[in-house]
């Protein structure tokens, strides 16, 4: 049984593992960079080691060191959290030859959903539909543009060891097709050292919608449920809500028993995601496996009342998952927001440095994960995400709502953030009638509104001080003639 847990990470994320750990009485180890000395999930864990300089490649992505904290602390587990090292093979495998549980699915497995072309093989093979597309890597630019004819353009270009909205570009004709294939190659070798490539079609007006699933080492799969992720910018996920607004009951155990499937497919072990685009239509095409815990995951927690990290550890300790399919039953309705530190109108440009105040929300039905506190500072070195605001409501309107006033009670003093892009968006009627898509921000002309939407706030606000200005002249004047208060 998992004593001791390393968490190989920092941020939300590490402090989000520690939290379940610390509720099941399990130990917990930090490691920190040079950045990361002050940070909650140091002073949070039982025990906190440094590991390295703030550079992620000098510290959190530092295999060797962070395997000789392992050794050192006597933890028995390692959570890698998301990003840094969680889809990295080579890690669960040197953790699995120390004998150190990864938490997480089989190095074997992880490489096999790390590769999205041998993937979206698999499970094509399984039964499971995949976006159309070149049957393999394609091997030069040549070849890249003979298959762009065929399937038809516009159509993307993905580095199959792409993640975060890195390695892809959506090209309208060969010209751009070829400048495109330069670009993600260098892309990927810059970021994991080498470089494949696939084509898809690019499928337009399309909805992003993933499953939670988690199969155990006796070979149960189960899904908990979808989660809809169509607000994106530069194809990352901003918002993300469950249930879809588009998935019936119906749809829901249809394409659920697919993603079951297509665990059992990859032989997969632990919780992963399902990544789907839905058409217009109503199809659904696989795109990709995340294999690790997903950043969205609290919203599957607020409507299935589970626990996905202790959910993580059962499985870790080689335990059969403790429900059936038939024991899940979704209430409510969830919604999270990603609190960036960044500049909504600098083309989301990271937004850095010290934090004096802050003031985070709260109230029914509303959960806040982040790693802020007073005086704290978003490092440049990281990723921008600083919190995630998550609310519930028995119906969508009250879990909106809810989260259009905890937006208004969210202060982050120092950074520019993403919130009142969030209030625009979440006061929005295509918003609110459940209208998405992944071009949503563009489709509906949200930054111009958001800019709307600020000047008259400005001005609302010039008008109140102006005014309170004119009272107080005004009671200064009644005060000068004698008048009373
Ligand atoms: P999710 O659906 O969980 O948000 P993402 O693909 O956005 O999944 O990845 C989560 C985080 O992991 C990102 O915000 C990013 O910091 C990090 N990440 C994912 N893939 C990569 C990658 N290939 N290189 C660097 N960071 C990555
Ligand atoms: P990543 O590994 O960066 O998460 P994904 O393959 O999951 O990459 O794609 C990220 C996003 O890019 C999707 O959520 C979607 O918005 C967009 N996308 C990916 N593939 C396609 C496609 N074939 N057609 C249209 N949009 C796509
Ligand atoms: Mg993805």
């Amino acid at each position: 049984m998992i004593e001791k847990v390393l968490v190989a990470n920092r941020g939300e994320i590490a402090l989000r593992v520690m939290r379940t750990c610390s509720a099941l009485g399990i130990r917990t180890v930090a490691v920190y960079s040079d950045e990361d000395a002050n940070s909650l999930h140091v002073k949070k864990a039982s025990e906190s080691y440094h590991i390295g300089e703030a550079a992620p490649a000098k510290s959190y992505l530092n295999q060797e060191r962070i395997l000789e904290v392992i050794t050192s602390s006597g933890a028995d587990a390692v959570h890698p959290g998301y990003g840094f090292l969680s889809e990295n093979d080579d890690f669960a495998a040197l953790c699995e030859r120390n004998g150190v549980t990864f938490i997480g699915p089989p190095a074997s497995s992880m490489e096999l959903c790390g590769d999205k072309m041998k993937c979206k093989a698999a499970l094509t093979k399984a039964g499971v539909p995949t976006v159309p597309g070149s049957p393999g890597l394609v091997k030069d630019a040549d070849e890249a543009a003979s298959i762009a004819g065929d399937i038809g353009y516009p159509v993307m270009l993905k580095s199959v060891y792409g993640g975060g909205g890195r390695g892809i570009r959506i090209v309208t004709n060969e010209q751009e097709l070829r400048k495109a294939y330069e670009s993600v190659t260098g892309e990927s070798i810059a970021a994991v050292g080498k470089s494949a490539i696939l084509v898809e079609k690019f499928l337009e007006k399309t909805r992003h919608i993933e499953y939670q699933m988690a199969r155990d080492s006796q070979g149960n799969s189960v899904h908990i449920f979808e989660r809809e992720c169509s607000i994106q910018r530069r194809n990352q996920k901003l918002i993300e809500q469950t249930p879809s607004p588009v998935v019936d009951a119906e749809t829901r155990e249809r394409v659920g028993r697919l993603v079951c499937d297509a665990a059992d497919a990859v032989g997969y072990g632990n919780l992963g995601t399902a990544e789907f685009l839905r058409a217009d239509s109503g199809e659904f095409y696989f795109i990709e496996i995340n294999a690790r815990l997903q950043v969205e995951h609290p919203i599957t927690e607020m409507v299935s009342g589970l626990d996905l990290v202790k959910l993580q550890l059962d499985i870790a300790n080689g335990e059969p998952i403790p429900f059936k399919q038939s024991d899940l039953a979704m209430n409510g309705y969830a919604i999270e927001c990603r609190i960036n530190a960044e500049d909504t109108f600098l083309d989301f440009a990271p937004s850095t440095g010290p934090v004096p105040e802050v003031e985070l929300p709260a109230g029914p039905g509303v959960r806040c994960d982040t790693y802020l506190y007073p005086g704290c500072t978003v490092s440049p070195f990281y990723d921008s995400l600083m919190a995630k605001l998550v609310t519930w409501g028995q119906t969508f309107d009250e879990s909106r709502t809810r989260m259009l006033s905890a937006l208004g009670d969210f202060y982050v003093q120092g950074v520019e953030t993403s919130i009142p892009l969030y209030r625009t968006i979440l006061a929005s009627d295509e918003y609110r009638r459940g209208e998405l898509s992944t071009d949503f921000l563009k489709r509906h002309g949200m930054i111009d509104r958001l800019a709307a939407d600020i000047r008259r706030e400005r001005g609302e606000k010039a008008d109140a001080a102006a005014a309170a200005a004119l009272l107080h002249a005004e009671s200064a004047r009644a005060g000068a003639a004698g008048g009373t208060c």
